[in-house]
């Protein structure tokens, strides 16, 4: 079953509330999942230049038929290109075949050395990860805000933002435009209550982002989702995504397998007292999910 729920954007723009991710998606399986998603209804996509997958991507959404304009299609900027996030666009603009994209969001907060040929992480010799210490995401953001301009992407955004960082992001003297969204870790382990009242109170939408609990879907397990599952008769990850769009929240499950894909549209209108069930999970069990070595915190929201 489609879903037409949608949100707005402080663009004036309307992101699909539910859209396929394709993090881990290799090349040789993400154009069948992404034209599988768009004959099924999805006109959202979530990509990086960091998945390496954006050819395979852009070559789906042409060979899908369906009207560029009818896809809000996302990218990201990689840490390696914070000081020049206008050429990693046009890289991944490039890769897609696109003239545009519909947000571009800064991937991580962290500045990451371009030297090494922008390997993706740059490694010093005792192994931690070789960051950008002259550079932080208030410059990097300072030069995001011109994109929109050069109508290479229609909004910009951040991801993985803590409300420290958007609040230090929000206060920078040179911040003129306040990013559309912020694409985090968010799901029943890990709900994020006190970013979703920041994010709404600066109008900036929040994106959900491994709402399955990553990796092998470990949150269908749980007895809460199972039971409201098997009565609702849906699937378990189904209500996991109809939870993050009653919360306000866009969300972007991953698949590469096309019936997953297909079943994982299929938003609908969960109760309050079924809400409330799943938003007790956290109080037994939360941890994050998605924990890159980056060597520095990032997250100040625990
Ligand atoms: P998800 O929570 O979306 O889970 C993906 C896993 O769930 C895969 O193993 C997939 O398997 C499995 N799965 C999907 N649907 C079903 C189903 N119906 N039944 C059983 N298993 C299922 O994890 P992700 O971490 O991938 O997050 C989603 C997206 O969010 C990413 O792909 C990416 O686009 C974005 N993201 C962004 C990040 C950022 O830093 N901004 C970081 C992490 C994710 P299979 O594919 O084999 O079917």
């Amino acid at each position: 079953m489609a879903t037409g729920r949608a949100f707005s954007l402080n663009t004036g723009a309307v992101i699909p509330a539910l859209g396929l991710g394709t993090w881990q998606s290799g090349p040789n399986e993400v154009y069948e999942a992404v034209l599988v998603a768009l004959k099924a209804g999805y006109r959202h996509i979530d990509t990086a230049y960091a998945y390496g997958n954006e050819a395979e991507v852009g070559n789906a959404i042409k060979d899908s038929g369906i009207a560029r304009e009818d896809i809000f299609l996302t990218t990201k900027l990689w840490g390696t290109y914070h000081t020049d996030p206008e050429a990693n666009l046009d890289i991944s603009l490039k890769k897609l075949g696109l003239t545009y994209v519909d947000l571009y969001l800064v991937h991580w907060p962290l500045p990451l050395n371009p030297k090494g040929n922008h390997e993706i992480f740059p490694t010093l010799p005792d192994g931690t990860r070789d960051r950008l210490k002259d550079w932080d995401f208030v410059k990097t953001w300072d030069l995001v805000q011109k994109l929109p301009a050069t109508g290479k992407t229609r909004a910009v955004g951040v991801s993985n933002f803590s409300t420290v960082n958007l609040e230090k992001l929000l206060t920078a003297p040179t911040t003129k435009i306040v990013p559309a969204v912020n694409q985090v870790e968010l799901h029943p382990y890990l709900p994020q209550q006190k970013l979703l009242d920041y994010a709404k109170e600066k109008g900036i939408h929040i994106t959900a982002y491994s709402p399955l609990g990553s990796t092998n879907a470990p949150l269908q397990q749980e007895p809460a989702v199972q039971e409201i599952a098997k009565r609702l008769n849906r699937s378990p990850a189904q209500v996991l995504i109809s939870w993050a769009i009653s919360r306000g929240t866009s969300v972007i499950p991953k698949s590469v397998t096309a019936a997953r894909i297909i079943s994982n549209f299929d938003d609908f209108i969960l109760d309050e007292t079924d809400i409330e069930a799943i938003n007790a999970i956290s109080k037994t069990t939360s941890k994050r999910l998605i924990n890159p070595k980056w060597g520095v915190v990032v997250f100040h929201d625990d």
